[in-house]
């Protein structure tokens, strides 16, 4: 893995006008400088330099969409017959040989406390950055443990837990105080919060409500929620054949996750012709044996399958026709389209507004409605990714930091 690494760094070009980071990365990493300091035996260097940019850097390294990110706009991988630099793998030597020696340079204590909402890349990048700033941080999460759908969605196998874990520890190690298992909007309301003292709230919730297709049959025993199989495959006995509601990147780990579950048939089923996931994934899912179908509109959900209106498509991708109804027999039904936010944290304060989608409403630097309320991440820009949350979520930071400094408490 070494020897491949080094090799891979030893073909950067370092660019002057380096596309991968000016063009490819959301969070605009310094690819040739982090190349560079590791060809230069600076590691730990190169390491500090991605953790400043990126705290989940690791993680990103692991599941970022890199072949439209940095290496789809590296030059090497632009000639002909040439192949992009794999800096990932490169990004993922740096940052994990790094992680554990972090040892995060604080300001003075300010005396002034933060409450975070939600345990995900947002709430991390937020605790992370506020605690450097030396305010005192405590994070509220709804689960037994930290890290979101970094460890309630993305599959095991495509990111192991231990790297969630490795986070855990190290946020305790920086000073910040987690409470596991604590709902906010359930027993304490956000109001609770401001009045035992804390002097801002950070919303970071992410979207966890199902979205529904709305058929008749969603609430039979053998038809499930993608964002609830997920967060605990070994609870569910799904059968030999199992159908899939929907094609995008998430329903492709759900039905990568079933196969390693054991069943033997996995379906998956598009409404429309064009697909939602990326190529590489539908290219895991074809090597995963998984099956494609496209054109098949959900209609219902019955014990022995879905039912489906098949869609004839011409060229350009315009409905024809539907055709008649058909049952595709399947012992369990996996409903993966996709989630909104739940709504317990606005239904029990008052003053936060949110869309018609139900998604905060902020402004640029992730400012509510309310006076002294951020929030970033999904529960401001919808079902997206690590990368734009901790983008996003560095942004609010500086946000949060400056209403602490300004604000006569
Ligand atoms: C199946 C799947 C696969 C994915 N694959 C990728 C991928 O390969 N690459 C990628 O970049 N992104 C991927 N994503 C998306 C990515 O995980 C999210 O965009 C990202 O985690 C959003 O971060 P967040 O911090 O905003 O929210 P989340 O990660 O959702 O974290 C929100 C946290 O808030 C907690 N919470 C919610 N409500 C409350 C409350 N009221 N009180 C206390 N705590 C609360 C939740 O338990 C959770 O821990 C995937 C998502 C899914 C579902
Ligand atoms: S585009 Fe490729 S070759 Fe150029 S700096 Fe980035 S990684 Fe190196």
């Amino acid at each position: 893995m070494a020897v491949h690494v080094i090799n891979e760094a030893r073909r950067c070009l370092q660019c002057k006008k380096p596309l991968c980071q000016l063009k490819g990365c959301p969070i605009k990493t310094n690819i040739p400088e982090m190349i560079r300091l590791f060809l230069d035996g600076k590691t730990q260097e190169a390491g500090k330099m991605l953790f400043d940019n990126n705290p989940l850097s690791i993680v990103c390294s692991l599941v970022c969409d890199h072949e439209n990110q940095c290496e789809g706009n590296c030059i090497q991988g632009k000639r002909k017959e040439g192949a992009a630099v794999q800096i990932p793998n490169i990004e993922n030597y740096i940052s994990d040989s790094y992680f554990d020696r972090i040892v995060l340079e604080k300001a003075p204590d300010t005396g002034k406390k933060v409450a975070i909402i939600g345990s995900g890349p947002a709430g991390i990048t937020i605790a992370v950055k506020l605690a450097e700033l030396g305010h005192r941080i405590t994070v509220f999460e709804r689960m037994d443990k930290i890290g979101g759908m970094m460890r309630y969605g993305i599959p095991a196998f495509r990111l192991p837990r231990n790297i969630i874990d490795r986070y855990q520890t190290k946020l305790r190690e920086m000073g910040i105080h987690f409470r596991p298992n604590t709902t906010i909007g359930d027993a304490l309301h956000l109001d609770d919060l401001f009045a035992d003292g804390y002097d801002a709230v950070f919303i970071g919730t992410g979207v966890w409500r199902p979205r529904r297709p709305n058929c008749k049959g969603e609430s039979l025993g053998n038809v499930h929620y993608a964002i609830d199989y997920l967060r605990n495959p070994e609870a569910y006995d799904l059968g030999d054949n199992v159908a899939i509601i929907g094609a995008g990147n998430s329903a492709i780990d759900v039905a990568r996750t079933v196969v390693r579950g054991g069943a033997r048939h996995v379906t998956l089923y598009a409404r429309r012709q064009r697909i939602a996931a990326s190529q590489r994934e539908l290219d895991y899912a074809a090597v995963d044996g998984i099956e494609l179908q496209q054109g098949m509109a959900i209609k219902e959900f019955t014990e022995e399958g879905p039912i489906f209106t098949p869609r004839i498509y011409d060229e350009q991708g315009n409905l024809i026709r539907e055709e008649d109804p058909v049952l595709m027999p399947a012992d369990s039904t996996i409903i993966a389209i996709s989630q909104g936010p739940k709504d317990r944290i606005v239904s029990t304060t008052h003053d936060l507004n949110v869309s018609e989608y139900g998604l905060i409403v902020t402004d640029e630097d992730g400012r509510t409605t309310r006076e002294g309320v951020f929030a970033s991440g999904d529960v401001v820009i919808g079902a997206k990714n690590v990368v734009l949350a901790v983008n996003y979520s560095k942004r609010v930071a500086k946000a949060i930091d400056e209403y602490l400094k300004a604000k006569k408490f």
